[in-house]
């Protein structure tokens, strides 16, 4: 392992592999990205695969439309397919608080040039077989958002970056970072140290216990986020359904699986990665609340990750009060896969100063003690 870089960056994620790729793209290597477990150990190795332009404040959704055009040259950019598939997001809006939200948040979209339409539940048929129209008001639909399968997207950033000149060190658990006044002098890990001026958080849940290690206190949240996988079958679903009275959301993957998970309010925040009966049952039912044949299908398999929660909802990004060349990227609850490609893109801009983006200054952790949260009401799978 080397043993100093110019930046070394904490988590082996989608957000520190993504930021790692980016800064490799602008000609800057000497960066070591560090990760406890195996590429894939973390909520990016869990996740949906979601990734939707519908979003309910103009700065997401300007951020999306960027990162669905670039998770469309991912595969060819790394060589590693990512299974980006455009069927669209499908809402659900079963009361008038939620109908009155989807209305607004399309209005918005239109205006941002994302083709959103209101849908009728007859016409939410057409698009989905076998979906019942009972008790849904409207329905929000668009075609161009889509469902990736985050694995080979975790293993082309990291190895486009490692071929520009990263070095990504996995099984290898930072314990400690040190620091001489305001300066970070040195990352310790269970592996040997690097001396490094400039570190960044991106240790998605795990970020509280990054962040004490300079004793910077964040205000995040882990909770355990559940998910399933059925046997496959026929591909008959395009879009990803997501019904807004419960948080529930599945897709039909490239291999003919269903795959899907669903709020619950009543988890705790938590470390916890084991799976529920619980989650079984609510599931189950609320899968086939919307599509009543999905009752004859099995499911496979079910698992956890974590949603690194904020409260206002929104990552947490750039700098510190306490530390000088300490960058914050976490916070991105139920959607970092899909903001990762974007995000890590202006990240490296930023950090290598080549542009300035408002973000990381909207976005900081500053913002908490300021006041200045504007909180996104649409932030479900
Ligand atoms: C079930 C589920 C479904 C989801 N569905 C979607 C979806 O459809 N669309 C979407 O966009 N998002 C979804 N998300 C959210 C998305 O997965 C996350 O927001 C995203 O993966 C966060 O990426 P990250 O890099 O910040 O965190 P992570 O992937 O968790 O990476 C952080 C890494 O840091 C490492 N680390 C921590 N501490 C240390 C240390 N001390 N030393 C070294 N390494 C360390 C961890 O091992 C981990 O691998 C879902 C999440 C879950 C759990």
């Amino acid at each position: 392992m080397r043993d100093r870089a110019d930046l070394v960056i904490i988590g082996g994620g989608v957000v520190g592999l993504s930021l790692a790729y980016h800064l490799a793209r602008l000609g800057f290597t000497d960066v070591v990205v560090l990760e406890q477990g195996y590429l894939c150990f973390g909520a990016s190795g869990r996740n949906g695969g979601g990734v939707r332009q519908q979003w309910s404040t103009e700065e997401n959704i300007q951020l999306m439309k960027e990162s669905v055009q670039m998770f469309r040259r991912l595969s060819s950019e790394t060589g590693y397919n990512v299974w980006f598939r455009q069927g669209g997001y499908l809402f659900l809006a079963r009361d008038a608080a939620s109908a009155q939200g989807l209305e607004a948040n399309v209005k918005l979209q239109n205006r941002c040039g994302v083709p959103t339409r209101l849908i009728s539940p007859a016409e939410a048929q057409r698009v989905v077989p076998g979906l019942a129209p009972a008790g849904i008001q409207v329905c929000a639909y668009n075609p161009t958002d889509g469902v990736l399968f985050p694995f080979p997207a975790v293993w082309g950033m990291a190895r486009a970056a490692t071929q520009l000149g990263v070095a990504v060190e996995t099984f290898t658990r930072v314990t400690a970072i040190e620091a001489r006044g305001r300066q970070i002098v040195k990352v310790v890990t269970d592996r040997g140290a690097i001396a490094t001026n400039r570190v960044v958080n991106a240790a998605g849940a795990w970020s509280v216990q990054v962040a004490r290690l300079l004793g910077v206190e964040l205000p995040n949240k882990p909770y355990r986020h559940e998910i399933l996988i059925s046997e496959p079958l026929k591909p008959f679903l395009d879009p990803m359904v997501s019904d807004l009275s419960d948080g529930t959301y599945f897709s039909q993957t490239m291999r003919g699986e269903i795959c899907g998970g669903v709020s619950d309010p009543a988890e705790p925040s938590s470390m916890e990665t084991r799976s529920s009966l619980r989650f079984l049952e609510r599931m189950c039912r609320a899968m086939v609340r919307v599509v009543p044949t999905l009752a004859n299908v099995r499911v496979m398999r079910q698992w956890a990750g974590f949603y690194d929660e904020t409260p206002d909802g929104q990552p947490i990004l750039g700098r510190v009060d306490e530390v000088d060349g300490f960058i914050q990227l976490h916070g991105f609850g139920g959607h970092g896969m899909m903001l990762a490609p974007i995000v890590g893109k202006l990240a490296a801009e930023w950090i290598l100063r080549k542009a300035d983006h408002a973000l990381f200054q909207r976005y900081d952790l500053g913002r908490f003690k300021r006041g200045e949260v504007q909180k996104e009401t649409f932030s479900i799978g």
